[in-house]
């Protein structure tokens, strides 16, 4: 008997990294999860099929576009319909863009607001109705350590994630007496394929040993210069999901090495 045996979770942005160790991560503990998020439908397929058998669960997938606030009422009433609840959803998918600010492009601001912090608001909108009938739920949201300081040119993704830890304690304040907690979660830099491909292309052009890349250039913020792991960005998920952490509601719950210590 896992302890999500029963449950419903909603990941949004599972197709890779934090967001698929999360589904995976919920999916071991017994819970069923929906799967979402961009990617070559056949790649897509393959994971799902392997999380369902892997953890006897039922996984489904949603290619719910987290621009579009009428896709995300859809994820949420198709698991709904399909399962009978949303008990866990977790708000995950992100993008990035990296500029000056006079030379932001406008598009790239609006996607990265609409992805990073609307989305999470129309999907928390949408689920909260069923938490509380069912008088229990877990609202977890991606942040990052760019939710409590910032970094130059990433004016959008520092706005967003600050307005996550806004959302995350508003939603907490009026959810704090329905059995439903709302926290937020907030990595350093997270080893992901994305990062480890970079390191290439950067030793080169700075003439730089893969393990200078990683601790000068990559995790130059990170006092522990280690990245952090999606298994362990999971794991903390997890563990928001079990009665013990009930009492754990309007948080924002830092993993990143010391980086915002400084
Ligand atoms: P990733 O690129 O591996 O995953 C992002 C996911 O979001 C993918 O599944 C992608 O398909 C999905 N996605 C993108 N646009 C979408 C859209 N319009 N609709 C639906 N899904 C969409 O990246 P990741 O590193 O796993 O990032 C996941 C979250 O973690 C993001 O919110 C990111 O800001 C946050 N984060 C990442 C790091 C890091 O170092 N990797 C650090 C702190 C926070």
């Amino acid at each position: 008997m896992g302890i999500l045996n029963g449950k419903t979770a909603v990941v949004t942005g599972s197709t890779s990294g934090i967001g698929l160790a999360c589904a995976r991560a919920f999916a071991s503990a017994g819970a069923n999860v929906v799967i979402n998020g961009m990617g070559a439908p056949d790649d897509i397929e393959r994971e799902r099929a392997a999380i369902e058998r892997e953890f006897a669960i039922k996984a489904i997938y949603s290619p719910a576009d987290m621009t579009k606030p009428r896709e995300i009422t859809w994820l949420v009433a198709y698991t709904e319909d399909t399962f009978g609840s949303v008990d866990i959803l977790v708000n995950n998918a992100g993008i990035q863009h990296v500029a000056p600010i006079e030379e932001f492009a406008p598009e790239k601001w609006d996607a990265i607001i609409a992805i990073n912090l609307s989305a999470a608001f129309h999907a928390i909108r949408a689920a909260v109705p069923g938490m509380k009938k069912r008088g229990w739920g877990r609202i977890i949201t991606t942040a990052s350590a760019h939710s409590l300081v910032a970094s130059p040119f990433k004016s959008a993704y520092v706005a967003a994630k600050h307005g996550i830890a806004g959302l995350t304690k508003t939603v907490a304040l009026e959810l704090a007496r329905s059995k439903i907690t709302c926290n937020c979660i907030s990595p350093g830099y997270v080893w992901t394929p994305l990062v480890e491909k970079q390191i290439p292309n950067t030793m080169a052009a700075r003439r730089m040993h893969r393990d200078e890349v990683i601790s000068d250039v990559l995790l130059a913020a990170q006092p522990t210069k280690e990245f952090v792991t999606v298994e362990q960005v999971a794991s903390l998920a997890l563990f928001l999901c079990s009665d013990d952490a009930a009492q754990i509601t309007g948080a924002n719950l830092s993993m990143d090495g010391g980086w915002t210590a400084a």
